[in-house]
């Protein structure tokens, strides 16, 4: 995961505004191997946003939001309730068919 990880950090792109995220404002939340939680925050306009990194049977999956919490507050949110692979998927389809516009990544 460490060349992923590298590697994100340069296409990463805040989606509110676009600009490429400076890496010193990039915190792993959760980096467990086949699935990578980071939160960054736009050095531009202030966004926070989480981004999900998962790899699975279909391939990488990759689903940034905007995001109100902190990484703190993601650090407590991650501790109580474990996300898997499949949860980001099935959350990245429901939005998608809910027509919620999403940043992909890769
Ligand atoms: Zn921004």
């Amino acid at each position: 995961m460490k060349n992923m990880e590298k590697n994100l950090k340069h296409l990463i792109k805040c989606p509110a505004c676009q600009k490429k995220y400076q890496h010193r404002r990039t915190i792993i939340i959760e980096d467990s191997g086949d699935r990578t939680v980071f939160h960054l925050t736009c050095q531009n306009c202030q966004t926070a946003s989480l981004v999900f990194v998962s790899r699975s049977k279909i391939g990488v999956v990759s689903l940034g939001m905007a995001t109100d919490l902190s990484a703190d507050d993601v650090r407590i949110f991650f501790g109580k309730e474990p996300i898997s692979s499949n949860h980001v998927i099935d959350v990245y389809e429901k939005l998608k068919k809910e027509g919620v516009k999403l940043s992909n990544f890769i």
